[in-house]
């Protein structure tokens, strides 16, 4: 066949291909898309590579595309996001557990590290635990940068014996003992050394205070005047 005959027959096929699409345009569609669907089902290598190479050759297209939708539909965005973390959060969950579990050496080892690293969060971390293991406090928590903050009104001083804390070795201590129904709140804070606050321990500060002739200052807890 020679060049010219086949660009004929090409042409010819070309037209049949018209002509049997035209007479019913929904019979031809619903076929062409049963033999991709069948081809797709056959050739599933085929379908993967040619997509990767559809996807290598428009990359800068497409992410200007996702990124046009995304801008122009941020709150659907949110949401969706959203509902995806929610619908993976059980399985994400259950890996993160088992990975804790099978590398408990490693996990140990970045806690000490974290541990050493921020005393003073680590500090409010433990008693956040240990006043929700011991006491009601629903979800109350003291904000992870109290202690650092409270050591600085404090000038690194205990605040009833003044002795400077080294190392950052204070205590972290409830003024009003979540035993006596103090709040586990961060007004109800304030730094001491390990003495004081072991000899304090679940005593009410102001008996405490009396009997240590500890005269401290604190912000009223209601302001007489204002209130009036
Ligand atoms: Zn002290």
């Amino acid at each position: 066949m020679t060049d010219e005959q086949k660009a004929r027959k090409k042409e010819l096929a070309k037209e049949s291909y018209i002509r049997v699409k035209e007479r019913d345009k929904d019979a031809f569609n619903a076929r062409m898309l049963e033999n991709q669907n069948r081809y797709a089902l056959n050739n599933p290598d085929k379908i993967k590579e040619s997509r990767a190479k559809h996807y290598e050759a428009n990359k800068e297209i497409i992410a200007a595309r996702k990124k046009a939708y995304r801008l122009a539909n941020i709150d659907h965005v949110k949401e969706l996001n959203k509902a995806s973390r929610e619908r993976h959060k059980a399985k994400r969950n259950a890996a993160s557990r088992e990975w804790n579990k099978s590398n408990a050496e490693k996990v140990k080892e970045n806690m000490a590290i974290w541990k050493r690293d921020n005393k003073d969060k680590a500090q409010v971390h433990d008693q956040n635990k240990r006043a929700r293991k011991r006491y009601n406090v629903g979800s109350k928590r003291l904000s992870s940068g109290l202690a650092k903050q409270l050591y600085i009104d404090q000038e690194g001083r205990c605040k009833y014996c003044k002795t400077e804390f080294i190392d950052n070795n204070y205590h972290i201590d409830h003024i009003m003992p979540l035993a006596l129904g103090g709040a586990h709140a961060d007004d109800n804070i304030q730094l001491l050394c390990a003495f004081c606050n072991l000899s304090k321990h679940d005593k009410h500060p102001v008996i405490y205070e009396k009997e240590n002739n500890l005269f401290i200052w604190r912000k009223p807890v209601f302001n007489f005047i204002e209130g009036k």
